[in-house]
């Protein structure tokens, strides 16, 4: 038996987490949130006052986070320590310092091995999802951490569309003023973030779905069906999946 890997990038307000996750448990698979390992590992730097701009401290810091990610796609957990830092992680605080911690390159190396073995792990019986697989979702998943994954796939939408999407759901409005308080994390951090991974356009072999006329049932049966087809395709070479 051979587990699915479905990587999913994109900027932020493309509804990658929302769908990854609602697919993952539809699909009985694994969701890793790979944007959580590094605002968990923000939360860390900021917790024990490291200043972020040194970078060497923090790239210290994140090698030795005791970080625990639950891929339960029905309750992602994100713990420190076994200290629960759900809540906290989503806060404007994280949300405004994470690009300085995301652009660290020791930081990404190390939190990219951690997201390789989380995969890995996914395609073994003990795991979560029993080896059936995992939807892994961030900025570099379909480049950089599992390049050769069987489903790959770019979500876009357009800078209005994605600002709407985040100010409603920080919001509940989309009015000018939820629009201009939502801007900082959403245009400049995608430009700060892609200093360091490119999100913007599709590697070879990436499926590219533009979210910014679709609804969220549209975009969710949108990449349900390039999964679909993936694994059916793939069934054909491979005894189960
Ligand atoms: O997706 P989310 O908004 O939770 O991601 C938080 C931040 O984590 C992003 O703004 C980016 O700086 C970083 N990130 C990354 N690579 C990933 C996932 C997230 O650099 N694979």
């Amino acid at each position: 038996m051979t587990g699915l890997v479905v990587a999913i990038d994109g900027p932020s307000g493309t509804g990658k987490s929302t769908i990854s996750r609602r697919l993952a448990a539809e699909l009985g698979l694994a969701y890793l949130d790979t944007g959580a390992m590094y605002r968990v590992s923000t939360w860390w730097c900021l917790h024990r006052g490291i200043d972020l701009t040194d970078s060497g401290a923090v790239a210290e810091a994140v090698q030795r986070i005791p970080m625990q990610i639950g891929t339960d796609p029905a309750e992602p957990t994100f713990a420190v320590d076994g200290h629960d830092v759900a809540g906290e992680i989503r806060s404007t605080r994280i949300s405004t310092a994470v690009s300085a911690v995301a652009t660290n390159l020791a930081v990404r190396a190390e939190l990219q091995r951690r997201q390789r073995e989380a995969i890995a792990a996914e395609l073994t019986a003990g795991s979560f999802s029993g080896g059936r697989g995992v939807i892994a979702e961030g900025r570099d998943i379909t480049t950089v951490v599992a390049p050769r994954a069987p489903v790959r796939i770019l979500l876009l939408a357009d800078e209005q569309a994605r600002l709407e999407r985040r100010a409603r759901e920080l919001h509940g409005t989309a009015d000018a003023g939820a629009l201009d308080a939502t801007r900082d994390q959403v245009v400049r951090r995608d430009a700060d973030d892609s200093t360091v991974s490119n999100f913007s356009t599709a590697a070879d072999g990436v499926v590219t779905v533009d979210t910014s006329a679709l609804t969220l049932e549209q975009a969710v049966d949108t990449v349900r069906a390039v999964i679909v087809a993936a694994r059916t395709e793939l069934a054909g070479t491979q005894e189960t999946l």
